[in-house]
């Protein structure tokens, strides 16, 4: 229903933490940051954590 929660290497998908789909890494975004590849298994998809305060 809402695939705002997800975001793929080279978006820029605003502040928030972001989990790799394959090794569920998180990453730390800020709002100017570009979504890298996942630091530890190179994936590309994130999903971005709803509730990050
Ligand atoms: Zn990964």
């Amino acid at each position: 229903m809402d695939n705002d929660n997800y975001c793929n290497t080279g978006e820029m998908p605003g502040k928030g933490r972001y989990c790799c789909n394959n090794c569920k890494v998180c990453l730390e975004l800020d709002n100017i940051d570009k979504c890298p590849p996942c630091p530890n298994c190179g994936n590309t998809d994130f999903q971005k954590i709803p509730k990050y305060f």
